[in-house]
This record gives structure tokens, sequence and C-alpha cells, in this order.
């Protein structure tokens, strides 16, 4: 199932416009975060504000009423769907590391607000040693330059997986890509191209930074990498959107999601991914994942649940 060309940016405009009307549900409470330890690690989500997504984007291709009936259970009101936006801070051994950098100025009204809450945690943007990318969508790079199109964190190295680096820093994939989705990547070859100089790549598997190993979570976009975050026996996976929601990808992880470029590879990759987190029991962080993101998963009678850290 893939949605059909032109819906995707309908949708995000929509979004964009719908964004100044619609209040967010209160788990997507801008500004909220959550917070843990590993050993020496100490994790911190920021919140970057939310999207605005309509439903007819998000599930294309779905029965409405299979859906409306998942989204009812987890008390979701009706009308669009308001992501929240989970920026992880790591401070680890005298680094201060973002994975993902938010949405900047221009993406949506409600979301580019990752400077706030930076300034909020104490954190000056000078401090920013490192920046992580799961993968290239405007909600995790644009945020990566300010106003005027300068780096936002004028100390930061910039690390991104291989894979994903070579499809959007292609100058072919705006126009291969599907046309709802070519300004996604003039967006991101633009940004991409100010970065260069400063940006390293790396493979699956490699410990990019003390602690921290990537891994291939491809789907989402061709690769999207998550990273697992490690001191002692402790870890936490940040899952980026490999796991894009905690309603339908939790309930029917093998449906596609509309904002999934390969939505098979990515449903593949999501049960997966779920499967291990539910087994080892290990904590993770989704980017749109309520109540700062941070959880745990469980099986459930259909498919898994979300059990975020911060409660009901
Ligand atoms: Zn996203």
């Amino acid at each position: 199932m893939t949605v059909k060309r032109r819906e995707f940016i309908a949708g995000l405009s929509a979004g964009l416009s719908a964004g100044l009307m619609v209040p967010a549900a209160s788990w997507a409470t801008p500004g909220m975060s959550g917070q843990l330890t590993l050993g020496e690690m100490q994790v911190t989500t920021l919140s970057d504000g939310h999207l605005t997504l309509p439903r007819s984007m998000l599930f294309a291709g779905l029965d409405p009423d299979a859906v409306d009936q998942i989204l009812q259970a987890g008390g979701i009101a009706a009308g669009p769907i308001h992501p929240p936006l989970n920026v992880t801070l790591l401070r680890h051994a005298g680094r201060v590391v973002l994975f993902d950098a938010g949405s900047g100025p221009g993406f949506q009204s409600t979301a580019g607000q990752l400077t706030a809450a930076l300034d909020a945690a104490g954190v000056a943007l000078e401090e920013v040693s490192h920046v992580v990318f799961t993968h290239c969508h405007p909600d995790h790079l644009w945020g990566v330059l300010d106003d005027f199109d300068d780096p936002l964190f004028p100390n930061a190295q910039y690390l991104m997986g291989e894979a994903e680096w070579d499809y959007w820093f292609d100058p072919n994939t705006a126009s291969t890509i599907s046309g709802d989705r070519a300004s996604m990547a003039v967006g991101a070859r633009r940004r991409l191209e100010v970065m260069e100089e400063r940006l390293s790549r790396f493979d699956d598997g490699q410990e990019i930074l003390p602690g921290v190993a990537a891994h291939a979570s491809y789907g989402h976009t061709p690769g999207h990498m998550s990273f697992e975050l490690r001191d002692g026996q402790q870890s936490v996976l940040i899952g980026g959107d490999a796991i894009g929601n905690h309603h339908v990808s939790f309930a029917q992880p093998d449906w596609a999601i509309g904002t999934d470029q390969d939505a098979d590879l990515a449903a593949k990759t999501r049960l997966r991914l779920l499967d291990m987190l539910a087994h080892d029991q290990m904590q993770m962080i989704g980017y749109h994942l309520p109540k700062g993101g941070i959880g745990r998963v469980e099986s459930a009678q259909s498919g898994y649940r979300f059990i975020p850290a911060l409660g009901e």
C-alpha cells in the first residue's frame, strides 16, 4: 500500500493551516519532556512541539473504521492527528549530543520549538557537540539551520547513516521520489549541502560515539537509523520514526503507514524492533510517541502496547 501522489504534501499543507485552529491533544503538550539515566549517561527528551496531520494522509489505504476503532480505544479525539516531536539530548563524557534537530522555523506553525526547549533545559546552542540524525525528513532535519540558513549549532559535528546521506544528497532524488515528496528531497539536499563539511557518515552496527551504536531500521526512509545507547547493563533504543505512532503502529504493526516511504519494509522493521523491545524489556524513545516519548513495549492481545515511563 502506498500513499497516492500529492496526498502526502497536500496533507502536510492541510496540517499547516489546521495547526493554527486545532488544539493539541493533552499528550502532545509542547514542552513535555522525559528523562532517564543509564550509568554515566544522562538522557532527556526535549519537545520541538507537534505536527498536525490529517488521518487521510497517515492512514491512506487502510479501512477507516478499523483505524477509528484503534484510535478511539487509545482515547484519541476525532479529526487530525497531532504527533509530538521528541528530540533526544544525551549528556555523556563531556559531550552534548542531540538525536535529530527538529523542524526549524519553516515547516509547521506548531513545531520548531527546540531552541526554546534547549534554553529551558539550560543548554546553550554553542554547547551542542554532535547532532546525530535518524533520517532526513523535515521534522528531523530542517531545524539544523536557523532563520538565516546558517547552522543553528555553531560547534556541532554531524553524524548520519551512509545510505540515508547517499539517498538524499543525490540530486536525482527530487525527480525519482514520488511527486508528493519532491519538496522534502529539495529541502533535505539544500541542508545537506550546508552540512557536508562537518558531517561524518557511518554504517549499521558501528559504535558512532562511546556507548552509542547505530542500528539500521530501513523502510520509513531508505537509510533510516536507530541508536542503542548503553552503559553497562542498561540500554535504551532511540527509534526515530521506525515505530512512528503509539496507536496503529503498535496495535497493527504490519499495517501500512502513509508516512513510510517503503511501507512493506517499514512494517517488517517495525515488527522486528517491537519484538526485540518487548522480548528484551528494553526501554525506547520514539520521536512521535506521547508523554516525552520514553517508555517500554509490551505484547498485547492484538500486537503491542506502548507503556510511557511518565504514566497516564
Ligand atoms: Zn518524523
